[in-house]
């Protein structure tokens, strides 16, 4: 059985106090939330102060993007042993930004991925296809060649510490969303790449999540589709009262 999942992706919004606020309002109601699993990306600059707030609550942490080298001189980044050591245990990687705003290819998300696992953090691949792609019929190829060189080298084992996240891209922050039908169709779809590259083992109990413009008016929708186990939240995880609802969906 697959238990759901609420991701609250914060990308570069909040500040020290913002950030504080929103895991302690998250924290209060997620504790009542017994049916479904809660996790928070802060940026990396309050994942340590978010981690306090967190402490000891069911809500896990994670950060929105990591190196893929383990130390050493990569001016600017921040290394996956890092990130454990301030208390995460997830990690995105591959996020549309990532990709499209600073050009990140599904060779060095793979590197990424691996470089989580061997360090003890669970990683959530996002995948997802653009307009142009979706118009062009390109959709199941380009999540397929997403999914499979995300997952190069990984074991069927390796699969129970993963999360996909299917966001189309042009669902992403622009306040359309995928229909329930759509995301449903590319859910299934991915869980036959999954067993087809591992087994049906692995294609039922991985979690796929749905992302782009998640709101609490069409979250029901959504969870309702054929596979979708939780959602990653951008915007609508910017407001307590909004991911809580969401939450609670
Ligand atoms: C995201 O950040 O992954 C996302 C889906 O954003 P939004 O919910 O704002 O579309």
């Amino acid at each position: 059985m697959r238990r759901p999942l609420m991701a609250g992706n914060w990308k570069m919004n909040l500040d020290r106090r913002g950030a504080v606020e929103l895991a302690q309002a998250v924290r209060r109601h997620a504790e009542h939330a017994s049916k479904v699993d809660v996790a928070l990306f802060p940026p990396f600059v309050y994942l340590d102060e978010v981690a306090k707030v967190l402490a000891g609550s069911p809500v896990a942490l994670g950060a929105q993007n990591m190196c893929d080298e383990p130390s050493g001189a990569f001016t600017g980044e921040i290394s996956a042993a890092m990130l454990r050591d301030v208390g995460c245990r997830l990690v995105l990687l591959g996020h549309s930004e990532r990709r499209h705003v600073y050009g990140e290819g599904d060779a060095l998300v793979a590197r990424k991925l691996r470089a989580a696992l061997a360090a003890g953090l669970d990683p959530v691949l996002c995948v997802g296809e653009t307009l142009t792609e979706r118009d062009a019929n390109r959709t199941e190829e380009v999540v397929r060649r997403q999914t499979l060189a995300g997952l190069e080298g990984l074991e069927p084992r390796d699969m129970s510490r993963v999360t996909i996240a299917y966001e189309p891209v042009w669902a992403i922050g622009t306040g359309r969303n995928a229909t329930a039908r759509q995301a449903g169709e590319v859910h299934t779809f991915l869980r036959g790449v999954l067993a087809g590259r591992f087994d049906d083992g692995v294609a039922q109990t991985t979690r796929i999540l749905y992302g782009g413009s998640v709101k609490p008016d069409n979250i029901r929708e959504l969870m309702a589709a054929p596979g979708v186990d939780g959602a990653l939240v951008g915007g609508a995880a910017l407001k307590a009262a909004s991911f809580n609802s969401i939450i609670d969906a």
